[in-house]
């Protein structure tokens, strides 16, 4: 059995990890394992064949040198479960993959910085729909598909995704790239070695094989 680490969020005293990405990695025939803020991850690693890093609250700007403006729902032990178990992964190899938050915090981890609050820092017309409590509706956005990137032999090269962020990458992390983008330049993927990122949430889509194949191919790299 491939077995995927989802490191938890911890919201009002409880340590949880959404059903629906524990759903994707079993149609993927792979299994999901909870990693908390206490787990020995030195021990915990070998067992494991790859990580998800899922979505989440926002990342402290204080790790990528930055004074707080608009972020908020930050955790600093969720911060420090999510690098410590990035860098351990990069250091052995283990695949990666990063949805919304999960995409953010890979790009800091790796020497990136973030764009704190979409609405306020960039010019768009598009509604990448933050919600406090993450449950309004969006209608989601187009995004472009990089051509010859790893993304581009899931997805077409023009795809509606879903949105429910308000932060985005802003300076991309080292020994990445870009693998989509929004038509207002928003980073809505990334690639590098052993890592695969996104800023929507193709968990909550996978009765559409299309997304659902976001999942088959990360277990297909951790084989
Ligand atoms: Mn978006």
């Amino acid at each position: 059995m491939i077995r995927i680490g989802i490191p938890v969020r911890s919201i009002s005293g409880r340590y949880v990890v959404n059903q629906n990405y524990v759903e994707a990695l079993r149609r993927a025939n792979a299994e999901a394992v909870m990693i908390l803020p206490t787990t020995d991850l030195d021990s915990i690693l070998p067992l494991l064949k790859g990580i998800l890093i899922p979505g989440g609250g926002d990342v402290d700007p204080g790790l990528y040198d930055e004074e707080n403006t608009l972020s908020d729902l930050i955790d600093p032990v969720i911060d420090r479960l999510d690098i410590a178990l990035i860098e351990l992964a990069l250091k052995h190899q283990l695949e990666i993959f990063g949805i919304c938050r999960g995409q953010q915090i890979i790009n800091v981890a790796l020497q990136g910085s973030l764009i704190q609050d979409i609405p306020s820092s960039v010019k768009t017309k598009l509604d990448h729909s933050y919600s406090e409590h993450h449950s309004a509706p969006t209608q989601g956005h187009l995004i472009k598909v990089k051509a010859g990137s790893r993304l581009s032999t899931l997805l077409p090269p023009e795809i509606i995704v879903n949105s429910y962020h308000h932060q985005a990458i802003k300076k991309l992390a080292e020994h990445c790239s870009v693998s989509a983008l929004s038509e207002d330049g928003i980073i809505e993927a990334i690639e590098g070695p052993h890592l695969l990122a996104v800023q929507w949430h193709p968990e909550r889509m996978i009765e559409d094989p299309l997304f659902q194949s976001l999942f088959d191919d990360f277990i297909q790299r951790c084989l």
